[in-house]
């Protein structure tokens, strides 16, 4: 098989299987037991919580375990938005229309809660305007929630411009907004210090840098208004009751050491393979055009529309050929459910619906680009027959 969707999942690093398995095995204690294995599990705990604040900058007691980046993103855009709320700060929140469905899902769950939400637009290459950013803040504005590095296409936010607009405000209106990033699509590819970027909330997710999937990581600054999401027992701090997921844990502080390391050599190899790949595309497939920015981006993540296919189908040709690549849209019941990401972008109906992300890794080779430019042109052609969409529309 050759895979190509680093962005949907990656494989479990060997550092983070060694460092899951005694935890799996004879290490079984309940971080909340007093006695010795109890205390094992809390130190293993503890430990990794050590660990994950050095890669981030952060402070250990500003680090939680989640169960993923979708529960990172709702504990901290539902907590902080809540907490504010109640502290009479005011309901008005900004996101942006690019962002993951559990952000976007979760601010339409706000919208109904009450709050007023304002989704900011993008550029033709998915990135929003800080400019726009700012004209978007008034009085009541209590938190923002703006992704650093988009899933579809790869595009990197201004997060630590935004970051002192949002410093500007508080100094000029007296008015604190909190700011929580998406960082999920981020580590490996590009180093995060939440100090740089200047945000009070940041969302990990492990299995997106080689850690085990169902683990996740909330940042959440220092007296950050919040609200926990779970309520329980006292674990984390008191802020994301639970048992601990102790192998999950060790497994997602042992990837992110390693993805926090070597990242400028890991994204030159990798934005090389993709250069390959895209102008590869290019030069031997007629209507093929890339969406995005190529440039301001994470450099394993390259979409592009082919005229005339509907993605679906050629991402089963492609899987019939053992090669795995994601569809940027879906097409269900002959009805086109377009990218709200690309559709964001301004990209044409037609153009999106034959969207195809292929996202690298660090497993990626060279040979593997190769063989999938020898199979795509005959896959693309048999996918236009099938797909029947106008080529050029
Ligand atoms: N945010 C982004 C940008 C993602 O790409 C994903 C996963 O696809 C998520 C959030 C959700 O993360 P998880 O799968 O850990 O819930």
């Amino acid at each position: 098989m050759i895979y190509l969707d680093y962005a949907a999942t990656s494989p479990l690093r060997a550092e983070a299987r060694e460092a899951m398995l005694p935890f799996l095995d004879g290490r079984f204690g309940n971080p909340s037991g007093l006695y010795a294995i109890g205390r094992d599990a809390q130190a293993a705990v503890d430990g990794a919580r050590q660990t994950v604040a050095e890669c981030l900058g952060a402070r250990p007691a500003e680090i939680l375990f989640t169960s993923g980046g979708t529960e990172s993103i709702n504990t901290a855009t539902l907590g902080i938005a809540y907490a504010m709320s109640r502290a009479g700060a005011g309901n008005h929140i900004i996101t942006t229309a690019v962002e993951h469905h559990a952000g976007l899902h979760v601010a339409q769950q706000l919208e109904e809660l009450g709050f007023e939400v304002t989704t900011l637009g993008c550029d033709g290459s998915g990135r929003v305007s800080v400019d726009e950013f700012r004209r978007a803040l008034r009085p009541g504005t209590v938190l923002a929630s703006v992704m650093l590095a988009n899933n579809e296409v790869g595009t990197v936010q201004p997060i630590a411009e935004i970051a002192a607009v949002l410093r500007d405000f508080a100094n000029e209106a007296g008015h604190r907004v909190a700011l929580h990033t998406d960082a999920v699509q981020a580590p490996a590819w590009l180093e995060i210090d939440v100090q740089a970027l200047g945000v009070d909330a940041l969302s990990l997710s492990a299995h997106k840098f080689g850690g085990p999937k169902g683990s996740g990581v909330l940042y959440l600054k220092r007296a950050t208004p919040f609200r926990p999401l779970l309520h329980g027992g006292g674990q984390e701090m008191q802020k994301r009751a639970g048992t601990e997921n102790v192998a999950g844990i060790a497994g997602t502080a042992a990837a992110l050491a390693v993805a926090s390391s070597g990242i400028a050599e890991r994204s030159a190899r990798v934005r090389g393979l993709r250069e390959r790949l895209r102008d590869g595309i290019l030069a031997s497939v007629p209507g093929s055009q890339v969406n995005g920015c190529q440039t301001n981006c994470v450099p394993n993540n390259l979409n592009i529309s082919f005229d005339g296919i509907e993605s679906d189908v050629l991402v089963r040709l492609l899987d019939e050929r053992g090669i795995a690549v994601s569809s940027g849209s879906a097409c269900s019941n002959s009805t086109w459910e377009p990218s709200h990401v690309l559709m964001a972008m301004g990209v044409p109906i037609r153009r999106a619906v034959g969207s195809i992300r292929f996202s690298l890794g660090e497993g990626t080779t060279g040979d593997e680009i190769d063989e999938v430019l020898a199979v795509l042109p005959v896959e693309v052609g048999a996918a236009r027959v099938e797909s029947s969409l106008p080529v050029g529309g």
